[in-house]
């Protein structure tokens, strides 16, 4: 065997070593040596290849062509005044969705965990209280991200699949004094849907600001910000708006603008800083919006469009229709001999179906299987419900009867194949 020593000056010199260059000028193919050591790379110089799935798990959920088509339109300056016409646009949209009037409503140039972060550095500061609801894993989430910018972190706690009542909210808040609470309202890794009414008017008794993660529920659970004095609510593109990942709407009330624009440490993110991005969508009140950065172009032309088929549907409709198919899914998976995992029909997310792992199966295995042989994603368990549940998705436009059905052929495939056996 080679020392490594000589090993190692065998690789520098390998890489010192110039490629020769093949470069077309206009007097012809002109070869040389060239200035780079690092070839192309082969998968580089092949096409782009991407599968078909039906993305049957918990987001995203597949684009429908519409969207799409929205997505692969010519882009524009993010400057231009028909682009500053088109956020005007996502912003009612955002409003409609979450039935709210906030003026401070925008979208992120980013993913759910962007909102997340945006929400938690604007409204906190350094070595104040934050009360978060950890029953899944974005209440895990949420702790960690207020704990890394230095703010006091109390939970509440359940294991997945548990909520909490407004008693215990209220006990936890008398006793933390938090300047904010947070609470996800649809529970995509435990497949809950959390109850809202009142925790709004809790939270502003003892002087909280109420944030609330709908990712997984906008468009499929009832959900109505104003009305349930929600301070801060945000969502992902992903899932029931069937827009590609990478945008995410967030709403503040006034409760929280006073809060954010009134403190005194700047918040710990420049991208993320709300004088900045209130400023780029036009909600500050100035004449004039000044560049801070490059907005996802395409993502908001594929956003509009995805909160334009929301309008068109209407969410009181949008919101019946995902109940209906959950229904018809759920009744499904029981007789096929599986266990829906949130036992109380009122608190399932219509949006995302837990069910709990069969016994005498693999979890890994028959989602192996199903992938394999139908082309369709479920999930396991996410954070704290690893190992607990399969999780199953049909949102926005991949709710219907025809994909449920095809959901429960290829589970009811996958039973009798990957069963093991007892020996
Ligand atoms: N919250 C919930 C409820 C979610 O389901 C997700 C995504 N699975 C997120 C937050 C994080 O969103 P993203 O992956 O878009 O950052």
């Amino acid at each position: 065997m080679m020392p490594r020593s000589v090993l190692s000056r065998c690789a520098r010199l390998t890489q010192q070593v110039p490629l020769e260059s093949v470069r077309s000028t206009k007097h012809g193919v002109h070869r040389g040596m060239s200035s780079v050591t690092i070839p192309p790379p082969a998968c580089m110089l092949r096409p782009l290849e991407v599968p078909f799935r039906y993305l049957f798990g918990p987001g995203p959920s597949n684009v429908p062509p519409r969207i799409l088509a929205a997505g692969g339109r010519p882009i524009i300056g993010h400057m231009h005044s028909e682009m500053f016409g088109i956020m005007n646009d996502i912003k009612k949209g955002i409003q409609y969705a979450f039935q709210t009037s906030n003026n401070m409503t925008l979208a992120m140039s980013g993913s759910g965990h962007t909102a997340m972060e945006c929400a938690v550095f604007n409204i906190v500061e350094p070595g104040e209280s934050v009360l978060v609801a950890i029953n899944g894993i974005w209440g895990e989430r949420v702790a960690e991200i207020a704990e890394r910018m230095g703010a006091k972190v109390h939970t509440l706690f359940k294991t997945p699949g548990g909520h909490f009542t407004n008693a215990e909210i209220e006990q936890a808040l008398a006793k933390y004094k938090p300047v904010l609470f947070f609470l996800t309202h649809g529970e995509s890794s435990a497949g809950l849907v959390h109850p809202m009414d009142g925790v709004g008017d809790i939270c502003h008794k003892y002087n909280c600001l109420l944030l609330v993660d709908s990712v997984a529920s906008l468009g499929a659970a009832p959900l109505l910000m104003d009305q349930q004095n929600i301070d801060i609510l945000y969502t992902g593109s992903q899932k029931a708006l069937n827009a590609p990942p990478g945008t995410a709407p967030v709403s503040f009330s006034e409760r929280a603008c006073h809060k954010m624009f009134n403190r005194k440490t700047k918040p710990v993110s420049y991208l993320l800083d709300m004088t900045h991005l209130s400023n780029y969508w036009g909600n500050d009140g100035k004449p004039e919006r000044i560049y801070h950065h490059t907005g996802p172009v395409s993502g908001f032309f594929a956003l509009r469009e995805s909160l334009a088929i929301l309008a068109e549907m209407g969410l009181e409709n949008s919101w019946s229709h995902h109940t209906e198919i959950a229904e018809y899914l759920w009744k499904g998976l029981e007789d096929l001999g599986l266990k829906l995992f949130i036992k109380d029909k009122d608190l399932r997310l219509p949006s995302v179906t837990t069910i709990a792992i069969p016994e005498g199966y693999d979890w890994k295995e028959l989602l192996a299987y199903i992938m394999k042989h139908h082309r369709i994603e479920f999930t396991g368990g996410l954070g704290p419900s690893v190992g607990m549940v399969l999780r199953i998705g049909l949102m926005g436009y991949n709710c219907n009867k025809a994909n449920a059905a095809m959901v429960l052929a290829a589970l009811e495939d996958a039973l009798k194949q990957c069963r093991k056996s007892k020996a």
